[in-house]
């Protein structure tokens, strides 16, 4: 295969790191090559993420050259031929060539191969399936830079058919469009997406959501979002329905990105939506946490409200579920400026905490128990009252009052 274009290497292909890994791999003369994401990356002159790397060596052979070179090796998906190199500051995924021999959703049965262009040939958009060498040689089996540099997002073969072998590809087919695309989409992987939609309740929640969260940090996701309304994908995704042009105005007025926050925007503000999305895409603990809380939040917040109601509502929330909560209620709203003021102010609004503690109910000769929390709890409404105004020595000599009153 000949190099159609070539790069000057940059900076983390020829760091130390890479280096040894790339010396390692080729010491017995294979043939090495990056692949993927780092390679369409750094065409595209963005900043690369993590660095897979292609070889036609077997996996074992990967292993074994990297012991002795003395680097860790993990394997983290042997079967599939993928070793990880852990080279601080970098992890290299080191994946064997292969060709789909028969394919059953995400478990693909694999031949690893030495011939490049059937590796290219199962990868999924041919954006995807570029290879580049230490040299800075850029080879390219399925015309995808053409394609990286027109902004096509493009299935490598027939659309419909690498999406039945593999029905994340449909989810991934939007992510990539709201990252690389531009202009229209891709006329026949629109319609194979369309047609196959249903099928994504067949994809395990852990792999939709990896791919809804990407695509949700995209910089702007929402012309693949309104794609995915339009094919029918995002209805299979989110039955009960979407809060489209909430999510479209939090992304205008956001300061940065928050891929948990612009579900939170997508999703309607329902306890038990949240409850049953978060549970199906089996999300994490915190996240699902913050979700409910954002739907179904304990003090509601609101633009309008006085500095006092503001500070109350800091308190009960926390600083980062306020400014969360302040954004949503602008996008709402349409209105982003006030919002950032609020959050602008919130850090030196924010009330400090409870002046006085359960040590000092004690001191005035209270026994532990429930009274504790109730005295403390007085103080704390008085303290609120008064706008948190009132320092240690007023909190006490309030408490001292509501004992001796008890
Ligand atoms: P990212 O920047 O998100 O890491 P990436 O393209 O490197 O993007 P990976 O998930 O790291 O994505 O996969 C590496 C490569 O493996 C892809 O570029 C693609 O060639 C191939 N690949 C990954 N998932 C699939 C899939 N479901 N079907 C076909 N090829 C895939
Ligand atoms: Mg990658």
């Amino acid at each position: 295969m000949r190099p159609v274009a070539f790069i000057e290497p940059p900076g983390w292909m020829t760091e130390p790191a890479t280096a040894v890994v790339l010396a390692a791999l080729g010491a017995r003369g294979a043939t090495i090559r990056f692949v993927g994401g780092c390679v369409r990356d750094v065409l595209l002159g963005r900043t690369i993420k993590d660095v897979d790397i292609a070889t036609p060596d077997p996996p074992d052979r990967v292993v074994e050259l990297l012991d002795a070179a003395a680097i860790k090796a993990v394997p983290t998906g042997l079967a599939h031929g993928t070793i990880t190199a852990v080279m601080p500051p970098r992890h290299f995924e080191i994946t064997t060539l292969r060709r789909d021999v028969e394919t059953f959703g995400r478990h693909a049965r694999v031949a690893f191969t030495d011939d490049w262009a059937a590796d290219a040939a199962r990868r999924d958009f041919t954006i995807n399936a570029l290879f580049l060498d230490a040299a800075g040689q850029v080879f390219d089996p399925v015309g995808g830079l053409a394609d990286l540099k027109a902004g096509r997002v493009r299935f490598v073969g027939d659309p419909a058919t690498r999406i039945r072998e593999d029905v994340l590809r449909l989810l991934r087919f939007y992510r990539f469009h709201a990252y690389y695309g531009r202009g229209p989409a891709d006329v026949a992987a629109r319609a194979a997406c369309k047609a196959l939609a249903d099928r994504l309740p067949g994809l395990s929640g852990e792999r939709i959501a990896g791919e809804v969260l990407k695509l949700l940090l995209a910089p702007d996701p929402m012309p693949a979002i309104d794609m995915m309304a339009e094919d029918g994908a995002l209805a299979v995704l989110f039955p009960a329905g979407v809060e489209r042009d909430r999510l479209a105005e939090l992304i205008a007025i956001e300061a940065a990105p928050d891929a948990v926050r612009r579900l939170a925007a997508l999703l309607p503000s329902r306890a038990d939506v949240v409850e049953e999305v978060a549970a199906r895409l089996r999300l994490s603990n915190a996240e699902r946490d913050r979700l409910l809380l954002l739907a179904d939040p304990p003090c509601a917040v609101d633009l309008d409200a006085d500095e006092r109601t503001q500070r109350r509502g800091l308190r009960r929330l926390g600083l980062a579920a306020y400014a969360d909560l302040v954004l949503l209620r602008a996008a709402e709203t349409g209105r982003g400026a006030d919002a950032q003021s609020l959050i602008d102010a919130a850090p030196r609004r924010l009330p400090p905490p409870l002046p006085v503690r359960g040590r000092d109910v004690t001191r005035l000769g209270i026994p532990p128990g429930p009274q504790i929390g109730a005295l403390l709890g007085q103080v704390e409404a008085w303290w609120e009252a008064a706008d948190f105004q009132p320092d240690r020595a007023a909190c006490l000599a309030r408490l001292a009052e509501l004992a001796a009153a008890r």
